[in-house]
Formats: C-alpha cells, structure tokens, sequence
C-alpha cells in the first residue's frame, strides 16, 4: 500500500519583521507515515511542530523539500509545484478549534458538507452531521449554540467535522491542550479510539510527552528545528537516541563518561565519575574515547540494603539525601560520591536521608548516547 504521506528534506524560514532576522523554523525534516497510522510530532514550544503541519496543510510554503500525499506529490520546492490546502486530501483541526461562535452546532458540522471539497445534498447533509454528531456524543446539543459547549464538546465537534470532509490524512494541532488535565486524559482515549474506528491516517502534534507515549503508533520528536529521533512509544522511552531525547521524554539519570573501549557486541563500558558503567543500550559505538553520556530512567536503579563492594559493576555504595512518598511508589534521591540520582523505591523504603545504601544500575537498561 503507498504511503499516506511522504515528507523529505522540508526547510521553512522566517524572517523577522523588525530586524530582517531569518530563523530556520523547519530544517531538513523527513519522514514517511504508513497508512491508518497514528504519527506524531513531539517537541517543546516553538521546535516547528505547528509549521510543518500547516506545511502539510498547504497554509504554509516551504523553501525547500518534497511533500507527496497517497502516491501524489502536492508540494515540491524544485518544480515550484504547491497544491492549494482545498485540493488536498487532508483536514486541519487547528489549536483553537475553528469553531463558528455565530452558528448552532450543526452548522458548524455541516459546514464543509455545504461549502468544502465534496458538497452534497440537504438530506444527505441532515444524515451524516446526525450521524457523525452521535458518533462524538453530541447528538442532543445539536440545536445548541457552539459557545455554549464547554472545552471538550468543542473539541469533539472540531474533530466530528473535521471527519465529515472525509479525510485521507487528519492533522491534529494539539487539540487537548486547552483542557483540564482530567479531560484531558479522558478525550485522549476517545481520540484515539475514533482514529481507530474510522482508522484515519493522523498526524498530531503536541509538546506533552503522556499524550504521545499513550496514543502513537510512532513519534518523531522534535528539537529547534530539527527530528533528533523517530520511533515506537517504547523505542522513544527505553532507548532515546540523544541527551534531548532521554531528558524531554520521561525523565532520566544522565552521567557523563568516556567510552573505555568496547567490551563485546552486546555492551560498551563507560568511565564515569562514579565508576565503569556498562551499558546494553546503545547505538553503533564509535572508537573508544569518545564522550558519551550515560543514561538511564528512575525504575531502572535499586535502591538496596546491602552495600556493595567498590568494583563491582553497576553497583555502588550510595547515601540517601531525599526521598518522596507518592503513595504507589517512593521517589529517592541518592548520592553516589557527589552525583546525586534519582530512583523509583518501594513505597515502603525503610532508609532515610542520611542512610547508607546500595544502588543498583540494571545495564540491560542502561544507555550510552552519543549525542
Ligand atoms: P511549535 O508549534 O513547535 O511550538 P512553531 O512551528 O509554531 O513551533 O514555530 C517554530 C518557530 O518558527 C518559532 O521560533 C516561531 O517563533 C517561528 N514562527 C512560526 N510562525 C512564524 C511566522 N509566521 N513568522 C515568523 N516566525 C514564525
Ligand atoms: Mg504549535
């Protein structure tokens, strides 16, 4: 099957009004999105999530880069070729919804039925806005005036109309970002299901890394720019490509080393302040030498009773300097020589700040980044 989307080498620019300055928005960002897939792009405010999408959209033209959509291109930069927005098979859900204060609900519904890409007749509108309203629990609001939804039944009705132009491709602008975080949590399962229901290629964009874990079939995240890395919701969490990566999604221990030569092809060793770390993780090792950081998450470090000999890998004596008590789980700061890291303990953790302990770093999920 072609792909629902194929983006390559895209690069936007702006320049500012005030002193001509030129920013590179969208630098050199490719990927490719298999059809029915749920794509998103993950990164902080202004690293170029919005502008690539409305790249995509066809509101924004990139200065350079190729954009083709099932098969057929509707951007590129080299045969000056920019297919307008109403010509391709795509709806935007832009941040602010869109919505029409003036018009009930069905109207706004009903709107790219009347006045889109493929209009149709009065009774076949009165159908599907009915039956897409239902779909997206709307159905007796449908009389309402579209101010008087509260944040999540606006959201529902950008989408349920978005999904009456029949999209090929849905662009989503992070579209839950305006709610509160119970809402929030609870519209993320309804989207992702709706998606799997009409199985519409999407695209979504958001900064919140929960979101994107919980609803993606792939990430792309983002960073100034540019993609530091693509992959699975797993792939992105258990081994981030670079420092950016493991820092924005999660959170995570990293210790800065010098590679100490290769010790087979499973693990590399790294010399770090506190001691050799072996990692399983990791991506081709350069040659020894080079600086890496080494990373690894909160549940992957032990806090244990028994303090270990110095040498022993992986293992280290610690000392306690904090701990949290979150109810399912105690969050510990320890102190190894004078790096402090951050571990997930049982709730029930006897020691205390002060107390000597051992730390244990699991090297099937420790990882060495390059970069
Ligand atoms: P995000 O959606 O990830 O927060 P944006 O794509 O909106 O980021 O913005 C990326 C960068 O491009 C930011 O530095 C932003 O200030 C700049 N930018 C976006 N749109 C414009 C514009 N119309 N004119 C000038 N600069 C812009
Ligand atoms: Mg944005």
């Amino acid at each position: 099957m072609q792909n629902a989307v194929v983006i390559s080498g895209l690069e936007k620019r702006f320049t500012r009004k005030q002193d001509d300055a030129v920013s590179l928005a969208v630098d050199n960002v490719g990927f490719t999105v298999p059809p029915g897939s749920f794509y998103t792009l993950l990164g902080p405010s202004g690293c170029g999530k919005t502008t690539t999408l409305r790249c995509l959209a066809g509101l924004e033209s990139a200065d350079r880069g190729e954009i083709s959509m099932n098969g057929k291109s509707v951007f590129s930069a080299d045969d000056r070729r920019d297919v307008p927005p109403e010509d391709r098979p795509i709806a935007m859900v832009p941040q602010s919804y869109g919505i029409w204060p003036h018009m009930k609900v069905f109207d706004n519904a009903a709107f790219p039925l009347r006045y889109g890409r493929k209009t149709c007749s009065r009774t076949e509108v009165r159908t599907r806005v009915l039956a897409m309203l239902e779909q997206v629990g709307l159905a007796e609001y449908v009389d309402r005036w579209s101010t008087q939804l509260s944040g999540g039944q606006q959201q529902r009705l950008a989408l349920a109309r978005a999904l009456l132009c029949e999209p090929e491709v849905l662009l989503l602008d992070e579209p839950l970002s305006n709610l509160d975080a119970k809402l929030r949590a609870q519209l993320r399962a309804e989207l992702r299901s709706f998606q799997q229901r009409f199985g519409v290629t999407t695209l979504y964009v958001t900064h919140d890394q929960g979101e994107a874990l919980a609803m993606s079939d792939t990430i792309v995240v983002m960073n100034k720019g540019r993609i530091e890395q693509i992959g699975s919701p797993a792939e992105i969490y258990d081994s981030p490509a670079s420092r950016f990566v493991a820092d924005f999604v999660g959170s995570a221990n990293l210790i800065p080393g010098v590679l100490d030569g290769t010790a087979g092809a499973r693990v590399v060793e790294a010399k770090t302040s506190i001691g050799v770390l072996r990692c399983e993780r990791f991506t081709t090792p350069p040659a020894a030498g080079r600086e890496v950081h080494v990373c690894i998450r909160p549940e992957h470090i032990r806090v244990v009773d028994e303090i270990p000999e110095t040498g022993a890998a992986n293992r280290f004596p610690a000392r306690i300097t904090a701990t949290e008590y979150l109810g399912d789980r105690r969050e510990v700061v320890v102190a190894v020589d004078d790096v402090e890291l951050r571990a997930h303990a049982d709730a029930h953790l006897a020691a205390r700040p002060g107390d000597d302990v051992g730390v244990v770093l699991d090297p099937a999920w420790t990882v060495a980044l390059w970069s």
